[in-house]
């Protein structure tokens, strides 16, 4: 089964994209693709309207679709919106530094100790290379404080493999490795298991990201499973 982690649907004002549910399926049945995890561009602030799509897409095609909310800490009804939306059927919940709270804040960390409570992974999402400079004291704080949290960084960050090689509770998506090369060497500090086809749709493809783990000569059969689904189905069970 092949699960790629790393998807967006709705609209993204950055760059006046609008994808909606049925794009996304016909790309994953051109490439053959199972499942893919979805969640809202974290560019738009509507947080609430962005949700409603994913989670109306998830209600539709609940075999095809696995949706993660996003999320700003900002909101001053974060714990009560969390609560509802993994009742409302979401598996996960993504937040950004977009939103502009820092992984060092009080209400950050509490986004987190919620997701917790509600067993639920934390995606600290980034697509963008230049807000992907951060402190890292601060972020290896918060992942040692949560180690019972599964979390899921975006590759984008610099230093990701890194962090990663310092908890044991983080994983990273693809999207960055831009060669096979790159994503060999993260799997060699990090294992396999810790590595997740991620395409970053609309501005990745999943041609490519697939292309990327099944053309790699380097990787055998049982790792190839692993990135292409059988870890982020471990992290959601
Ligand atoms: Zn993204």
């Amino acid at each position: 089964m092949i699960i790629d982690c790393h998807n967006h649907i709705g609209f993204d004002p950055a760059h006046l994209e609008n994808i909606c549910s049925k794009d996304l399926l016909d790309e994953m049945d051109g490439e053959g693709v199972d499942i893919c995890v979805i969640f809202p561009f974290v560019s738009n602030p509507d947080i609430v309207e962005q949700n409603k799509i994913v989670e109306t897409a998830i209600k539709k095609n609940p075999e095809r679709f696995i949706g993660f909310f996003t999320m700003n800490p900002n909101l001053p009804d974060m714990t009560n919106m969390m609560e509802n939306y993994v009742e409302c059927g979401f598996k996960g919940v993504v937040t950004d530094l977009r939103f502009g709270v820092g992984h060092s804040s009080k209400r950050f960390h509490e986004l987190v100790e919620c997701a917790l409570t509600l067993n639920i992974p934390v995606w600290i999402h980034s697509d963008d290379k230049e807000s992907s400079w951060i402190r890292i004291g601060s972020l290896m704080n918060l992942l040692s404080k949560y180690s019972r949290v599964r979390f899921i960084l975006s590759s984008m960050y610099k230093e990701a493999t890194f962090v990663a090689s310092r908890h044991g509770n983080v994983y990273l998506d693809t999207a960055v490795y831009e060669l096979g090369q790159d994503m060999l060497n993260s799997i060699q500090v990090l294992g396999t298991h810790r590595i997740l086809m991620g395409s970053n749709t609309p501005y990745g493809s999943i041609q490519w990201e697939k292309t990327k783990i099944e053309m790699n000569q380097q990787l055998t059969i049982f790792q190839k499973n692993l990135i292409l689904g059988r870890n982020i189905k471990t992290i959601l069970s």
